[in-house]
């Protein structure tokens, strides 16, 4: 079929709820990909972060090749394998406690503010102005955005949005609050560095009244920001977080990870999913972990992430170049028509997450080549 076939049965049939590019893709290798003519992109936005090892890793689609001529789903009414060693690695190379699946980011953040509530009932959770956690009513009321939120209305009750400075925290954090839910770095709205100051008034406030500090990591996980866990580079560590994004190497998983002391708040019945810690989606995990968690690829994302901020502030029209490791973002005039061109003309995938802001995620197994070739057609645009 061609694009403008699949334009038309995109308005006949799909409820407009995304604003798409007019490239249909059709295959991809690792930062690159191909339209339906054979057109090569780089690609430096993997998905919005899934991507993480890259398309089609060669590790990946052994593991879904072989789990799917195997078992593909048993629901958690039994034990399989791949979930329980996921587990197991996902507690052990981040807090230390339990794991929660489910399938997706919003999922995830979900599981978690059940579990802070359940541990506080009734208890408030403490919000960003300009987070984002995702689109289903518990994450969405987390995401104190006016144009995501306002349609919706009446969103769930109890969280207070906040700014993101230590003395916000300090003031809204009381004997009432069961949590404060964070992204360490804010993603979706322009990829802000949330500050250590911050963090560790949140950490003391929530510690001063046994309220939980969550990172929302289903965007700075799994690498991104050059170590497994974006908390590893903050001076604080949560009680719990969240993973969804890379985690499945390019299928659909989310977790909820804790630390010891909220490893055992949901009993048999408090939260399920049907598909949640599939043996396809769990196997799929398991091989984009043993790509990821490699110390020489974290060391390689830390190095590439300052060079490509070095080579984004040489150029004339970019101003704030920001981020860790491979998670960038700088400002320029007019972004979304800087990502249109970017695409359409420089075949290069970036993406706009505003008026003024160009957000980079490209796979972490981008070449030096690779990584300054996009910065050169970055650089043709603006
Ligand atoms: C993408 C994202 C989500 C939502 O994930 P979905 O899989 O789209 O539901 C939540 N939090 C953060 C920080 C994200 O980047």
């Amino acid at each position: 079929m061609s694009l403008s076939q699949l334009q038309a049965l995109e308005s006949a049939h799909v409820i407009p709820s995304y604003a798409r590019n007019p490239v249909e893709l059709v295959r991809g290798e690792g930062a690159r990909l191909w339209d339906d003519e054979g057109r090569e992109y780089l690609d430096f936005l993997s998905g919005i972060s899934v991507l993480n090892v890259g398309h089609c890793h060669p590790a990946v689609v052994a593991a879904v090749r072989e789990q799917a001529g195997t078992l593909t789903h048993t629901t958690n009414l039994f034990y399989t394998e791949p979930a329980m060693r996921l587990a197991q690695r996902l507690a052990t190379s981040s807090l230390g406690g339990k794991v929660f699946f489910c399938n997706s980011g919003t999922e995830a953040n979900e599981a978690a503010l059940k579990l802070v509530r359940k541990a506080k009932p009734r208890g408030e959770i403490v919000v960003l102005h300009g987070g984002f956690h995702g689109r289903t009513y518990g994450s969405l009321s987390a995401t104190t955005q006016e144009s995501k939120q306002a349609p919706f209305a009446p969103l769930v009750p109890g969280f207070v949005p906040i700014q993101p400075t230590a003395g916000e925290v300090e003031a809204a954090v009381g004997e009432g609050t069961a949590a404060v839910l964070v992204e360490p770095i804010q993603g979706e709205t322009g990829v802000h560095v949330l500050s250590d100051e911050f963090l560790l008034a949140a950490r003391a406030a929530c510690d001063r009244v046994g309220a939980a500090l969550v990172f929302d990591e289903v965007q700075t996980g799994m690498g991104r920001t050059g170590t497994m866990w974006g908390y590893e580079q903050t001076p604080v560590v949560p009680d719990a977080l969240t993973s969804a994004k890379a985690l499945g190497g390019g299928l659909p998983i989310g977790a909820l990870v804790t630390g010891p002391r909220l490893a055992d708040v949901f009993a048999p019945g408090d939260h399920g999913s049907t598909f949640a810690g599939g043996p396809l989606a769990a196997a799929a995990a398991n091989a984009a972990f043993d790509v990821l968690e490699d110390p020489e690829l974290l060391a390689r994302v830390r190095e590439l992430g300052e060079r490509l901020r070095e080579r984004l502030e040489a150029l004339p029209g970019t101003a704030n170049v920001r981020g860790r490791g491979l998670m960038v973002g700088f400002d320029v005039a007019d972004a979304p028509t800087v990502a249109r061109r970017a695409l359409l003309e420089q075949r290069l995938v970036v993406n706009a997450t505003g008026p003024g802001t160009i957000r980079l995620l490209p796979p972490l197994v981008v070449s030096d080549e690779q990584l300054d070739d996009g910065v050169g057609r970055i650089a043709a645009v603006i």
